[in-house]
């Protein structure tokens, strides 16, 4: 039975008295404090147990009010509650944990700067969060307390940037860059755009999700003429997507800003098919593209958020063929030690022969593809596409 001893959660008392849309007011009242989240949430003896060790994993925790009032106040099973609220199992370790999954400190090419790929390289913007996600790959780096990055400190990525024109494409994460002011944020774009190599510019935010609020005019015609920036956001579950973060989301794409989503699977918020199928459908609807399903990175302290990949690979040949291919994401590895990231899934190649492969559809039925006769396939590439007349 729901305990209704509770009075209503202290996000919504809050919320009331809020101006709706102060991105600044949320921020500043965000639940940072074991004894201001007992006040607002029934804890279990697992949640209190995570908060008063918090120091032990030296991961802070910071809950927006807005996202708080997403919480069921009474049920330490919901999905919202398991993303933000610190647990006891964060102190296990289990095999396989990483302090560090993607070998960042060894891809570090100047001081803020992950360089894993030839052409793309990640930049910390700042330290800071909206939200301190349980889940964090860099639980090991962000809320240390910097906050953001002072241009001057950037320099050297900046130079290494510079020296490096293969780099075309630079994502700025941390931390959260929208959490920084408009005018840091839109002096670092810019200093980016400074930089003729770089193509294109991305921001890794879960701000859409837990501070809606912050997608603002003054923020979206500060960044537009930066273009080409595209979003890359954070929505784990359907009961993340309400009228407001809609409404950011859209926003953005009224603006020109593509929005590409990362879900991550986690165990006991997102790992069955029909929370995923929502999940993906809802985030068409408000134009946001699913773009990976992310198998969790092995964090030290994550383990109880984790699944088997046999879970994602599963969960995938449910969603395959009942979403449509714009609202399935690739079901992604991003593999131990920063070796790169890698798609997997079910496997629908049954058998393969000489010009002949046969594959199983997702109703299970069996069909073969016949490659082209060799001869045909010499004359085609024997000839250039500028050659094919247009009628
Ligand atoms: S917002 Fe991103 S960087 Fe910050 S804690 Fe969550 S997952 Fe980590």
């Amino acid at each position: 039975m729901p305990d209704t001893s509770l009075s209503p959660p202290r996000a919504l008392r809050l919320q009331a008295a809020a101006p709706a849309d102060d991105w600044r007011w949320q921020l500043q009242h965000s639940l940072t404090r074991p004894e201001q989240l007992a006040s607002a949430l029934r804890l279990s003896e697992a949640e209190a147990q995570g908060l008063a060790a918090l120091g032990e994993r030296g991961f802070p925790m910071a809950i927006t009010p807005y996202y708080l009032g997403l919480i069921d106040a009474t049920d330490e099973h919901c999905p919202i509650r398991r993303q933000v609220v610190p647990r006891a199992e964060e102190l296990e370790r289990v095999p396989g944990d990483l302090a560090d999954p993607l070998g960042e400190a060894a891809h570090e090419v100047a001081p803020n700067l992950i360089q894993r790929y030839p052409d793309r390289a990640l930049l910390f913007a700042t330290d800071r969060c909206a939200v301190y996600c349980r889940f964090c790959t860099r639980s090991r780096l962000v809320g240390a307390g910097g906050g953001a990055r002072p241009l001057s400190r950037l320099e050297p990525a900046f130079a290494y940037l510079r020296e490096h024109p293969e780099i075309s494409d630079v994502i700025l994460s941390g931390g959260d860059p929208l959490v920084m002011s408009t005018e840091r944020l839109t002096q670092l774009v810019a200093a980016l755009r400074q930089i003729p190599s770089i193509q294109t510019v991305r921001l890794a935010t879960r701000v859409p999700v837990v501070l809606p609020q912050r997608i603002t005019e003054e923020l979206l015609s500060a960044l537009r003429v930066h273009h080409p920036i595209w979003i890359m956001t954070h929505f784990n579950h359907p009961r993340e997507l309400t009228a407001e973060s809609a409404l950011a989301c859209n926003r953005l794409a009224d603006a020109g800003f593509p929005v590409m989503n990362h879900t991550v699977l986690l165990r006991g918020v997102n790992d069955d098919h029909d929370t995923l199928a929502t999940l993906f459908r809802g985030l068409v609807r408000v134009r946001v593209r699913p773009y990976y399903l992310l198998q969790a990175d092995p964090v030290q302290g994550t383990g109880h958020l984790r699944t088997p990949l046999t879970t994602g690979i599963a969960l995938m040949e449910r969603l395959q063929g009942r979403l449509s291919g714009i609202a399935l994401p690739k079901l992604i590895v991003d593999t131990p030690g920063g070796l790169g990231k890698v798609p997997v899934g079910p496997d629908y190649v049954v058998a393969r022969a000489p010009g002949k492969t046969r594959l199983r559809t997702h109703r299970g039925v069996e069909v073969d593809y016949i490659d082209p006769a060799p001869a045909l396939q010499r004359q085609a590439s024997s000839g250039s596409p500028c050659e094919v007349e247009v009628p």
